[in-house]
Formats: structure tokens, C-alpha cells, sequence
């Protein structure tokens, strides 16, 4: 892909300056990954006229005054960017950058900030004040027309000036989702069930850069329509961070009544974990997947103590990626919040796992007791006809 030169920016256009942070520490694939990341805001803004260009570690991104919500939502969506700001493109002249400081101070008090400092990085060496000069000129301009008070170490709101191939001016910044962008990290396999834990497992995962394609099981008709439309919502959610994704829906109903039928009842809930990770290895062979995510938490219910996790594990033959294994509830269910997928999460819908689930489940099953249940048990015929029998939806981004 051309990084064009920013050129013909219009007047009454929104242009947003886009910083890349971490990419920058990746020297050597960075060109792949700054590709990818332009790529990606691109695929956010299909269809609308909006530019994306890469120039000097920056993002720049341009488009009309009524596509700015759709870019401002494509930039809280996209992984890989530290921080964005809508900036004012001025005329290379310090009378025209103190006029935009001006404007991007009053901004700032009616948001309530009471004190500024100005920022200025001058890389064109051509300009004819330092950064220091610039920062001064503007900053004073502020003070005298009583504006704001300067404050240089805490200041309630920073009016930054660029000085580059053009000028910008802009106020506040806005805080990125970190990371790195969604498809330079491979692609894994996330279990996802309706609660709070494995949206959040996909989304870390998504923000370092995997591509993500989720598993569900269901027990029709033990479990209701309503817990697959949860399942299909949270689906939808990630999507729009990840890119897109494709959920396989999957029946579990015989698999778990034969747990009920042949196995001892104290082992139910991890056999049925067993089977979703065989079920996982096939799944992952079809989506190209090379790992499996899941939503465990270490210690978190009974069959998330550390030997249960393992004889569940036992049965992958994929990395398990458990990126919540050491978050306690309350982080996990910060991040759902910050995300938009814990309203959802907490519907009070049943999932699979209750169903005909031990009053007390063996806490800390050894490898050998467990496989031995589980190959006498003949999962195999029952386990491919599920699979068979999945369904397949995909979950596109907004555009
Ligand atoms: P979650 O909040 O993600 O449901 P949880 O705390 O309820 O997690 P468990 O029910 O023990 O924990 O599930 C552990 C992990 O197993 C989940 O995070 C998820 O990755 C996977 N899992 C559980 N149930 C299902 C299901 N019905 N379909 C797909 N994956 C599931
Ligand atoms: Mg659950």
C-alpha cells in the first residue's frame, strides 16, 4: 500500500492525528505492522470518504465534517493506536497556530479545565521558531486573553502544536486501546459461553493482534434460544474490535447426556470441559486456528483449580491461552464494562455447563482417573456428529 504525501486537505474536513506507540518498539517487522494497522482503520472506513495515511510514525486519517463520528468510532474500536485527537490543519505561520491554540483553549474551559500547558514538536526545521518559541507565543496568547492558567506539571488540558510537512493544532488526546493491530499476531480459537469471562479472554487476545474465531456449545433444548442470542451478541461485540469473526455453534446435548448416563457424577462438569476441547481441536482445523482461548481463571470455580485446568488441557492439541488465569473478578469485570459486552454477559440466561453439573465436583482430579473415565466413556462417534451438526454464523464490523 502508497503512503501518500497529505495533500488538498480541505477546509471544512475532520482530520484526526493518530499515535502508534508500541508499534514503534517492533523495529523489525514494523513496516508490516504500520501496514496492517492502515489497513485495518481502512476496512473500518470502507465506504466512506475517508483517507488513511501513515506518514513519520503517525497516522493521519481525513474525511468530511459528517463522516467524524464514524471515524471517532472506528478509532475507539482499533487495536494498535495509544492515543487519537481531532487537530486543526493551519497555515505554516505562527499567527495561525496561536489563532487555533486560541480556539483549542476555549474548547478546553468549556469542557471544564481550568489550567493548560502547550506542547510543540517542530520537525520541520524550516519553520522559523523553536518549539520553545512556538509553545511560548501560544501559551502567552492564552494567558493574556485570560483564558486559562498555565500550569506546566499538571495541566488540565495540553494544546499541542506539530510543525511538519503541514501544521496541526489540537487539544486533549484521547486515550487508544493499546496493543498491537488485529491480524498480525495469527489467528486462535475463543471459547466463548454467555458469561462475563471469555469476551474479555477474546478480547486481550484480540488486542495482541490475533485474529479471533469463537466455539459455543449449546444444549437445546435444556438451554434456551435467549442463551445462544447472548452468545450471538457478545459474537457481535468482539467483532467489531476484532475485525469480524465467525461463531460455530455447536450441539452438546447427547454429549452431555451420555456424561450423565456413563460417568461417575462428581466428574460431569470436567468431562464435559474434555469434550469441548476435542471439539476445539476440530474447530481449530477448520478456521486455521493455532490456539485455543479460554476464559479460566485460576482457583475461580471448582473446575478451575490448577490439576482440573491441566486434565482439561490434557485434551488440546493446540497452545490453551487462558489470558484471564491470574485476573481477579473485579479487573476481569472492569475490563467487560470498558469493553461494552458485560450487560450482555450478566442476562440471566443458563449455559451449558449447568446442566446436570455435580452438587460437589471432584476439586483436584489426577490425569490418569480422568482419562481413564474418559476413554472408556466412547465420546469419539458422539463428539464428530455434534460437530457435524454445527452451525456457522459470521459477525461482521460497522463500516
Ligand atoms: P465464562 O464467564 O467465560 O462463562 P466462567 O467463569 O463461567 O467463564 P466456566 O463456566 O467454568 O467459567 O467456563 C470456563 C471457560 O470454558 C469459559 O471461560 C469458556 O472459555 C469455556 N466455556 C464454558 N462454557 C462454554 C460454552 N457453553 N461454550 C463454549 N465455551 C465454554
Ligand atoms: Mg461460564
Amino acid at each position: 500500500m502508497s503512503v501518500k504525501k497529505i495533500v488538498g486537505l480541505q477546509e471544512r474536513s475532520a482530520v484526526y492525528l493518530v499515535k502508534l506507540g508500541e508499534l514503534t518498539l517492533k523495529s523489525g517487522n514494523l513496516k508490516d505492522f504500520e501496514q496492517r494497522l492502515v489497513q485495518n482503520a481502512q476496512l473500518f472506513l470502507e465506504g466512506q470518504q475517508a483517507r488513511v495515511q501513515l506518514r513519520a510514525g503517525r497516522m493521519y486519517i481525513e474525511g468530511r465534517e459528517e463522516d467524524s463520528g464514524r471515524i471517532e468510532y472506528a478509532l475507539r474500536h482499533l487495536v494498535g493506536i495509544t492515543g487519537w485527537a481531532r487537530a486543526t490543519v493551519t497555515a505554516k505561520t505562527i499567527e495561525a497556530i496561536t489563532e487555533a491554540g486560541l480556539a483549542e483553549a476555549r474548547r478546553a474551559v468549556s469542557l471544564g479545565a481550568k489550567t493548560f500547558k502547550v506542547e510543540t514538536r517542530r520537525s520541520d526545521k524550516a519553520f522559523p521558531l523553536s518549539s520553545y518559541e512556538i509553545s511560548r507565543r501560544v501559551g502567552e496568547a492564552i494567558y493574556e486573553e485570560g483564558i486559562m492558567a498555565v500550569d506546566v506539571h499538571r495541566p488540565d488540558a495540553r494544546i499541542s502544536v506539530e510543525v511538519r510537512e503541514r501544521t496541526f493544532v489540537y487539544g486533549p488526546e484521547e486515550r487508544g486501546l493499546r496493543g498491537l493491530p488485529c491480524g498480525t499476531g495469527g489467528k486462535g480459537l475463543l471459547l466463548l459461553s454467555g458469561g462475563i469471562d471469555s469476551p474479555v479472554a477474546g478480547f486481550r487476545m484480540i488486542r495482541r493482534g490475533m485474529k479471533v474465531d469463537c466455539l459455543y456449545f449449546h444444549s437445546h433444548p435444556y438451554t434456551s434460544p435467549e442463551a445462544q442470542r447472548k452468545v450471538e451478541d457478545l459474537a457481535a461485540i468482539l467483532a467489531e474490535y476484532g475485525l469480524g469473526t465467525h461463531l460455530n455453534i455447536v450441539p452438546f446435548t447427547e454429549v452431555q447426556q451420555r456424561i450423565r448416563d456413563t460417568a461417575p457424577h462428581d466428574y460431569a462438569t470436567l468431562l464435559l470441559r474434555m469434550c469441548m476441547m476435542e471439539v476445539a481441536n476440530m474447530a481449530c482445523g477448520i478456521t486455521g486456528s493455532k490456539a485455543i482461548i479460554t476464559g479460566e481463571s485460576l482457583g475461580q470455580v471448582a473446575s478451575q483449580t490448577i490439576d482440573n485446568i491441566s486434565v482439561t488441557a490434557s485434551r488440546a492439541r493446540h497452545l490453551v491461552i487462558r489470558p484471564l488465569v491470574g485476573m481477579d473478578k473485579e479487573e476481569i469485570i472492569g475490563v467487560a464494562k470498558e469493553i461494552g459486552t458485560y450487560e450482555t454477559s450478566i442476562l440471566p440466561y443458563e449455559d451449558c455447563c449447568v446442566l446436570f453439573s455435580p452438587k460437589h465436583p471432584v476439586l483436584r482430579a489426577t490425569l490418569e482417573e480422568a482419562t481413564a473415565i474418559y476413554d472408556s466413556m466412547g465420546m469419539g462417534p458422539y463428539l464428530e456428529k455434534a460437530f457435524a451438526a454445527r452451525e456457522h454464523k459470521r459477525f461482521g464490523w460497522k463500516k
